[in-house]
């Protein structure tokens, strides 16, 4: 018999650059975390990863006494909550209708649930980070994608199947193109890349005296978020622009759904009140009913580990 005290959940969350892996215990304490490097990784790569992690937690393979009960995968694009399969996937082009779960439970004998990465996302913050008791709320992750969940009246709501792509909401007719083909998604407007694009711009047209203390060609978000938090104004400025548009995203989703919160998280969301002041009034210019109900916007709490932690969950949800 496997020790209840070492039946560790194991989630991993695959985004567009790398994986993250959680090993969670029963009591829902992160036993261990950490982050393997693997830009738009193949099907194969993703489960060699899986394996070496699970091995790193004690698992043997089949026919062994494990100390893992469970998988979770948190995979961005569009996946089949009920199979476990990723449809499709607009940051891992090459994944069409892969049978994760499946493909690890066979190699494993593990237990094993895939959900789409906003999904696993909002079952972390709502069980252990920003949303706990909460019953209503919107999340939202900011990063090379961007995904959304809700919660409503209690329950993380997939609608006919996929509700909450709120990062393919169409917010500018005719704008950019998506990685989903279509133009002028939220996504395609306050990705990391539009916001790198956005402060390429701003960097060449008001860098002042220290442009040349920044290569255009090596900005992330993150060196961003540490130039606007030095005052910088063309990162300032950026961070002012993108907060706009998601704010006015945010305004359409309060209008519909009037949640208590939104958590925003993600990479993206780092930049912190860079970020968030002009997003919030943006959406207070934008909504109805200025007086009353207006949905706080708070940055997630786990920060980059949600994802990994919430996969996670899945598995120890009956303790
Ligand atoms: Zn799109």
């Amino acid at each position: 018999m496997v020790q209840k005290h070492d039946a560790f959940s194991v989630g991993f969350d695959i985004g567009g650059t790398n994986i993250k892996i959680a090993v969670l215990t029963p009591k829902r304490g992160i036993h261990r975390f950490w982050t393997v490097s693997q830009p738009r990784p193949l099907p194969e790569e993703v489960l060699a990863t899986i394996d070496d992690a699970l091995r790193i937690a004690g698992h043997k393979g089949s026919g062994f006494r494990s100390p893992v009960r469970g998988v979770g995968v948190g995979c961005a694009g569009l996946i089949d909550a009920n199979s476990g399969s990723v449809i499709e996937s607009p940051n891992l082009p090459q994944w069409k209708h892969v049978p994760l779960a499946d493909l690890i439970h066979q190699r494993t004998g593990l237990p094993t649930t895939v959900r789409n990465d906003a999904d696993v996302f909002a079952l972390a913050e709502w069980k252990l980070g920003t949303a706990r008791k909460k019953t209503d709320v919107v999340f939202v992750t900011l990063g090379t994608g961007v995904g959304g969940a809700l919660l409503i009246n209690g329950h993380l709501y997939h609608g006919a199947g996929f509700a909450g792509e709120l990062g393919h909401a169409t917010v500018k007719l005719d704008g950019p193109r998506c990685s989903c083909g279509n133009r002028g998604c939220l996504e395609s407007l306050v990705g990391s890349g539009a916001i790198v694009r956005r402060a390429r711009r701003y960097l060449a047209v008001d860098g002042g005296k220290r442009r040349k203390s920044y290569c255009p060609a090596s900005l992330t978000p993150e060196l961003i978020s540490d130039a606007a938090r030095h005052g910088e104004q063309w990162a300032v400025r950026t961070f002012a622009e993108t907060g706009r548009i998601l704010g006015i995203a945010l305004a359409g989703l309060a209008n519909t759904l009037s949640p208590e919160l939104f958590v925003i998280g993600g990479g993206v969301s780092r930049a912190g009140t860079w970020l968030f002041r002009p997003a919030r009034d943006a959406m207070i210019g934008a909504m109805l009913g200025k007086a009353r109900a207006i949905p706080r916007v708070l940055p997630a709490r786990l920060g980059n580990k949600a994802g990994a932690v919430g996969a996670a969950l899945f598995h120890l949800e009956d303790e």
